[in-house]
């Protein structure tokens, strides 16, 4: 199994952790009924997603 050879100086592991923040998510109005909503995800007030509805209506296919 491989084994560090030096131990990681504070610094470096700051660097590395410096990517390490959450970032927030981004709000994108819905094109069917204009409430926000996060981008890439159905809509949780109308159900479409890319013009076409997901939830709820059984007649779309
Ligand atoms: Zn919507």
């Amino acid at each position: 199994m491989a084994v560090p050879k030096r131990r990681t100086p504070p610094a470096k592991q700051g660097q590395r952790r410096s990517h390490h923040h959450v970032v927030a998510a981004q709000i994108a109005r819905c094109p069917q009924c204009r409430s926000p909503r996060v981008n890439h995800r159905i809509c949780p007030v109308c159900g479409s997603y890319k013009g076409r509805q997901v939830l709820g209506s059984s007649d779309s296919r």
